[in-house]
């Protein structure tokens, strides 16, 4: 009689799996698989599937007697939906005789289980009797079970990476060192942003999402994926599409979507999608905006199709970004000089460096141009502040910066740069009664207050510092100083 046999035969037992039964140490190890079917594979090797019947699933034993004995538990689906599952699982004490090659199953017990998304509720009986819920009661109901056994019952394909992801991730979480069903999906219930991306075409980067996402994935948010990210709705394909999606290409695919209206952010997914890549589209996204917002570049389609298409086709640039960043830098270049340049170069890379060698010569007279146009600028003026004491003067001059750097002995003038390129703000504390005279020096970037420093990058002292906090609050500026 085959081991087969005597399960189907005797019990009515759908019982498929593949003992690997280890010999030792660099010994091939032999498979017994419940069809009857046995053989031996090598020490290294996988097992595979059975090739007589094809079950794939293995179960590892490593000293194997005569009458060896295990626990396994049978699930069957009562009932399931996208929405909840009912089920039942037999646990059963399993001999497998080696010399017979004769698996014997006896019956134990029988629970079943049931859990809806709703309400994260698990509802458990034994034999008959209701159990309470808690984890002692719910880890027996799976005991054996192998997790694609029980995604296979639990789950439908919307929510079986859902599922897997409670139990690799929700079930286990700071110290705790085993992985367990009923608190992972209980757990559920506090993560509402995890349930809606899991059941979302973002799926596939819920891992992403919990590991990089963190404040996102921790808040108790309840809205529509694309909502909650704050894109169009048609994003969520292509990001589903891409790679992978952490913090930092979604903090650019999200500068685009605000930048640009819908049609036009679809058209770059579009044609990055079919010309290039999909995955390197937030590599470009912040270049883009200034090209369109600084430089006039309003034809969105010619754009992209210049920077994936155009130049890798007849001039060889392969990374959009490389080509982008050309693009920018000749735009921004020529328009210092005040000298026409053609938007879309045959050469780009010549046109660059031409127009680079003839911005190197006569550099500090351009510098200083984009620097009057940036400090004039009412984002910049608009934070001088006159008080009776002290005042908020910002600079006109290149110069003035290297000024306040020698005067106080500090490295303000490395920063000129940074503020032609509005990444921060230079700003002087003055005494009112002699404005030219350095003091101390602030750096803003955005809307805070990154830096304090007087001579010898000394720290403001207290009258210093309720004036900055006057003039922070005046102008909505937050104090981040280390
Ligand atoms: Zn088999």
């Amino acid at each position: 009689m085959t081991a087969a046999a005597s399960i189907n035969g005797g019990m009515k037992l759908d019982y498929r799996v593949q003992l690997v039964v280890s010999n030792g140490r660099a010994v091939d190890k032999d498979i017994y698989c419940t069809c009857g079917h046995n053989r031996k594979v090598k020490y290294q090797e996988e097992a595979g599937c059975c090739p007589n019947c094809g079950v794939t699933e293995t179960r590892e034993i490593n000293y194997i007697y005569t009458g060896y004995t295990y626990t396994d538990t049978l699930l069957k689906v009562i009932s399931k939906t996208d929405q909840e599952f009912h089920i039942k699982g037999e646990e059963f004490l399993i001999s497998f005789d080696l010399p017979e090659k004769k698996f014997t199953p006896v019956l134990k017990n029988v629970r079943s289980l049931s859990f809806s998304l709703k309400d994260k509720i698990i509802h458990l009986s034994k034999n008959g009797q209701k159990l309470s819920p808690t984890d002692s009661n719910i880890n027996p109901f799976f005991k054996g079970a192998s997790t694609e056994r029980v995604l296979d019952a639990i789950s439908t394909d919307r929510n079986k990476e859902l599922y897997r992801f409670c139990y690799n991730r929700l079930s286990c979480m700071g110290y705790e060192r085993n992985k367990m069903w009923g608190r992972g999906l209980t757990r559920l219930k506090n993560y509402p942003v995890i349930e809606t991306i899991g059941l979302s075409p973002l799926v596939n980067h819920l891992d992403d999402f919990w590991m990089s996402h963190k404040t996102l994935t921790r808040s108790k948010e309840t809205m529509s994926p694309y909502k909650l990210l704050g894109v169009p709705k048609f994003m969520l394909d292509f990001i589903s599409r891409m790679r992978t999606y952490p913090t930092f290409k979604h903090e650019r695919i999200r500068q685009l979507c605000q930048h640009f209206d819908g049609n036009s952010v679809k058209l770059v997914m579009q044609i990055f999608d079919e010309e290039s890549d999909i995955d390197k589209v937030y590599n470009i996204a912040e270049t883009l905006i200034e090209l369109n917002k600084d430089y006039d570049y309003s034809d969105l389609r010619r754009t992209i199709l210049y920077i994936t298409r155009e130049v890798k086709l007849e001039q060889g640039i392969v990374d959009p970004s490389e080509a982008i960043t050309l693009l920018r830098d000749l735009a921004r270049m020529s328009n210092a000089m005040e000298k026409s340049f053609t938007k879309y170069p045959k050469s780009l890379k010549k046109d660059h460096d031409v127009a680079l060698a003839n911005y190197k010569t006569r550099e500090s007279e351009y510098k200083q141009k984009e620097f009057v146009k940036v400090t004039e600028h009412p984002d910049y003026r608009g934070l001088a502040f006159t008080g009776k004491t002290f005042s908020i003067v910002g600079p006109n001059y290149v110069r003035e910066v290297i000024k306040e750097g020698e005067s106080l002995s500090h490295c303000v003038s490395s920063y000129v740069d940074d503020i032609i390129k509005r990444k921060c703000k230079i700003l002087f504390l003055r005494d009112t009664k002699q404005l030219d005279e350095s003091l101390v020096t602030v750096e803003v970037r955005g809307d805070v207050i990154r830096q304090v420093r007087g001579k010898f990058n000394r720290r403001p002292n207290t009258e210093e510092r309720a004036f900055i906090e006057l003039w922070a609050k005046t102008k909505n500026l937050e104090i981040q100083c280390h």
